[in-house]
């Protein structure tokens, strides 16, 4: 195939990544890649502060798993970019990685982290945690081949695990309601094995395992040995984003538009792509759009109308995260934090406790306290209405008092800073995977030379983004 240009849509992290697998893969096969970003930074959520004081706000996400292919591929691209002497990993013993406490009936519980807190009674639980899961395998009716996260577990492993464990999981990881999102898309390394052996044990036992290769890297060699549970980066996890910005600039000549949005698509009769951003046009051999599927529905051309149908059933939710330092130690027990279960009706939905995880990111000097407050997600127009018209201060006046009202901190921080996520987190609700496959059909069906990743399809986080381009970009080297 002869040479030929991309244009890479999107500069978050999916977008980054893409464009550096596809200049990464052969100078050669891509004559030219371009990537246009809407505003006037990249890294789309990926967003870290860095004080003056050099103390770290991170309004997106803040850690990575190392564990699976998608946590050792992330662990090779930091590698690659030689960011290796960067990653500030979190130990297996430390308060940060093993005490995870959800806030229910008016106080926090620590949630089982051991083989040793499954054989025990703890509440919230009536019954040790080991009951439930010896009792599974056991459970005759079938696994659906979709079915709410929620129902999923508390089908098979009960209530009290469904509400006290998953409905709080969700909300940290989708901000999202467990009763809607789908256990086939939110949690695919359980539900898939479990639905092959109709058990979530006998998945867990008998599931393909995923050894690491014998050929990785230094830094997935030393997560393995060290059992590092997340990790993140000295600079934050900007520093990222940024790297792999400057890298494909610096080292690969790749054309990056910022204040570029796209603004519409036509595909030729010869199989090209135009791409407009305002009054500015990009001709392209093919595209690779990371853009939240709605945004790129409304670029699509009339003739694909039925493509943006499809699309528009994806949608994101709005999270409002306010950074918050105080002056000494203020938490009432070292931990990652906690999350609220959505049936507390509370208006938060978590707070990470920065500091006791990654302590490096505090700033220098006498000792204070960062944390983190997310709040919103599914039930933010709910809760506040509409986003455009909450104010800052009323969600950090609202966010002080509900921290006071969990776990006394009564005082006034001495840094903060809210930043409301217009629809910054996709929900995959039952049904989603067959959403995404309607895309795929579509896409192949027309042979059109757009492909599609990015956080609305196949996994939200920073890990599954990354994956997930350099499998996009893999299949396009394949065409
Ligand atoms: C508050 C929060 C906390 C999180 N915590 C974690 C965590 O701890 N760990 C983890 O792994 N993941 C976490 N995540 C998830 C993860 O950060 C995101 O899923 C991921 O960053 C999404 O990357 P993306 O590139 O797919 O999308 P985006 O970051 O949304 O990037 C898309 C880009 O496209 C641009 N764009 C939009 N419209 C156009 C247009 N018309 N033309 C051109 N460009 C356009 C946007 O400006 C943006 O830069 C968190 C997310 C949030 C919001």
């Amino acid at each position: 195939m002869s040479a030929s240009s991309v244009v890479v849509l999107g500069g978050g992290i999916s977008g980054l990544a893409s464009a550096y697998y596809l200049a990464k893969s052969s100078a050669a096969r891509f004559q030219k890649i371009i990537l246009l970003e809407a505003s006037s930074r990249l890294g789309g959520w990926v967003n870290t502060t860095v004080n003056e004081d050099g103390g770290v706000f991170e309004h997106g996400p803040r850690s990575m798993r190392p564990a699976g292919v998608v946590g050792r591929n992330s662990l090779e691209l930091i590698s690659d970019l030689g960011l290796a002497d960067s990653v500030v990993p979190v130990l297996r013993d430390h308060p940060g990685a093993k005490k995870r406490f959800i806030y229910a009936n008016q106080q926090l519980h620590q949630l089982p982290s051991s083989l040793k807190s499954l054989l025990t009674r703890r509440p919230p639980f009536s019954k040790p945690l080991i009951s439930h899961i010896l009792k599974e395998p056991f459970i005759k009716e079938k696994i659906l081949d979709d079915e709410s996260v929620h129902d999923f577990i508390r089908k098979r492993l009960g209530q009290e695990l469904a509400d006290y464990v998953i409905d709080p999981l969700c909300i940290g990881v989708f901000a999202g309601d467990a009763r809607q999102l789908s256990a086939k898309s939110c949690f695919p390394v359980i539900f898939n094995p479990a639905r092959q052996h109709g058990s979530i044990v006998k998945g867990e036992l008998f599931g393909k395992k995923d050894p690491v290769p014998k050929d990785s890297c230094a830094l997935v060699q030393r997560a393995r040995k060290e059992r590092w549970p997340i990790w993140t980066l000295k600079q934050g996890l900007q520093g990222l984003t940024d790297t792999l910005a400057e890298t494909l600039t610096t080292k690969y000549g790749v054309e990056i538009h910022k204040c570029a949005p796209c603004t519409s698509m036509e595909f030729t009769a010869e199989n090209m792509v135009k791409i407009s951003s305002e009054d500015k046009h990009f001709d392209a051999d093919h595209v690779i759009s990371t853009l939240p599927a709605k945004v790129l529905a409304a670029v699509l051309p009339d003739e694909h109308s039925s493509l943006a149908e499809i699309l528009n059933q994806i949608d994101s939710v709005t999270v409002a995260v306010i950074n918050l330092e105080f002056e000494g130690a203020v938490l009432p027990e070292e931990g990652f934090g906690y999350l609220v279960p959505s049936w507390e009706r509370s208006k938060l939905l978590g707070v990470v406790y920065d500091s006791c995880t990654f302590p490096q990111h505090d700033r220098p000097g006498p000792g204070t306290t960062r944390i983190t407050c997310m709040m919103g997600g599914h039930w933010f127009n709910d809760l506040f209405g509409e986003a455009d018209g909450v104010s800052p201060e009323f969600l950090l006046n609202t966010a002080l008092e509900t921290l006071k009202d969990h776990i006394g901190i009564a005082a006034t921080p001495l840094k903060s800073l809210v930043t409301i996520q217009k629809d910054c987190i996709t929900q995959y609700r039952v049904g989603h995977s067959q959403v995404v496959d309607d895309v795929d059909d579509y896409l192949t069906a027309g042979q059109l030379p757009l492909m599609i990743t990015g956080a609305s399809y196949r996994g939200v986080s920073v890990n599954d983004c990354i994956f997930n381009s350099k499998k996009t970009v893999e299949k396009l080297l394949c065409r």
